[in-house]
């Protein structure tokens, strides 16, 4: 997949305006009711910039790449029982790109386009074991949010009765009103109050769900946290947010892993670092020592005259890659323990030693 920032023409470092200026020039050249627009150059453009533009969507993309978008509900992931709270992303709005598609799709005068408002987002934080973020697990999760209401399958109409367009907006979904200033008459438009901007409203109000076709629920969902997940990933659950209103589509979930950090090992990356304490002799005589990884025991050769610090390295010990198959390495530090207390005898043997210029 092509990098959303190529696609705009924008360097990684790009401001929010430097992003929307490349967009609206692109955009309008590749226009696909344009002569010479390309439509597949268009989505994507359109794709691209549905991420760049959104603050939170731009940081997980930075970090994790598309794999932050393409995880769909197979993503997932472990957690408490902590709840969560929903915010609002602005989902591509449209209305602030108006002066774009206004040539083309007529805004803001002829006919209305549908506008289709998908429910919002949830945003959870997780914390995971670190074993578990190696090797991947699932949770459950409890989570308080809006879905479809069944009795009117999110119409937000009693069965059967019509849905009408909306008497004080005319359909519009919008209000125009006009104020006096210095410079003249100008003319706002705002979102009709009576139907909250969709423009049609049911004639008799869906008795159970009260209007809109949601019903606030909490339900328990499976998060698949996949192996190798980083600190501060986000696992996004496609569809599992909010219900939209009026049956429009479900927001997402996105949930941000934090690692419990570990008391033997300490991560970078896809490798791990684990430090080895080694006595004096084994340093300059070598050895075999026992090791400890996350998935069991290995054993490592000390070669005769190890420095401390030395590192040894254990291909594919570390961490599973998420993007491809295949494992980090572990590094196996040496610390040479200075023992503080000895025995009479290694106090004779040691002072031999000294002797001997050791
Ligand atoms: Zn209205
Ligand atoms: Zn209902």
């Amino acid at each position: 997949m092509k990098d959303y920032y190529d696609i705009l023409g924008v360097s990684k470092t790009a401001s929010d305006d430097e992003i929307k200026k490349a967009f609206r020039k692109l955009a309008h050249q590749h226009h696909p009711d344009k002569k010479g627009g390309d439509e597949a150059k268009f989505k994507e453009l359109n794709e691209a910039y549905q991420v760049l533009s959104d603050s939170q969507k731009r940081a997980q993309y930075d970090q994790f790449g598309h794999a932050a978008f393409s995880q769909g509900g197979a993503a997932g992931s472990a957690w408490g029982n902590t709840g969560g709270y929903g915010f609002n992303t602005a989902d591509f709005d449209m209305g602030d790109l108006g002066d774009i598609f206004g040539d083309f799709f007529g805004f803001g005068g002829g006919r209305r386009k549908e506008h289709v408002a998908k429910g919002e987002d949830l945003a959870f934080e997780m914390i995971v074991d670190f074993n578990d973020s190696l090797f991947g697990a699932k949770r459950e999760i409890s989570v308080a949010r809006t879905v479809s209401c069944g009795h009117c399958q999110g119409r937000g109409a009693e069965p059967g009765s019509p849905i009408e367009t909306c008497a004080r907006c005319q359909g519009s979904g919008q209000v125009m009103s006009i104020h006096r200033t210095l410079i003249g008459n100008i003319q706002t438009s705002t979102k009709c109050p009576d139907c909250k901007g969709q423009g049609r409203k049911p004639k008799h109000v869906c008795r159970t769900c009260n209007g809109p076709g949601v019903l606030k629920e909490r339900s328990t969902l499976e998060v698949n946290i996949p192996p190798g997940i980083s600190d501060g990933g986000t696992l996004r659950l496609g569809g599992q947010g909010n219900a939209g209103l009026y049956g429009a589509p479900a927001g997402d979930i996105y949930i941000t892993i934090r690692i419990r950090p570990d008391k033997i090992f300490a991560r970078h990356g896809n490798d791990l670092v684990v430090r080895v304490p080694i006595s004096f002799t084994q340093a300059v005589l070598g050895d075999t020592i026992t090791v400890s990884a996350p998935d069991g025991a290995y054993e490592v050769q000390i070669p005769a005259g190890t420095a401390n610090g030395t590192m040894f390295r254990l291909r594919g010990l570390g961490v599973p890659y998420t993007n491809r198959s295949g494992r980090g390495d572990l590094l196996v530090h040496t610390d040479i323990i200075v023992p503080k207390h000895i025995s009479r005898q290694q106090r004779a043997l040691l002072e031999q030693l000294r002797d001997e210029k050791l």
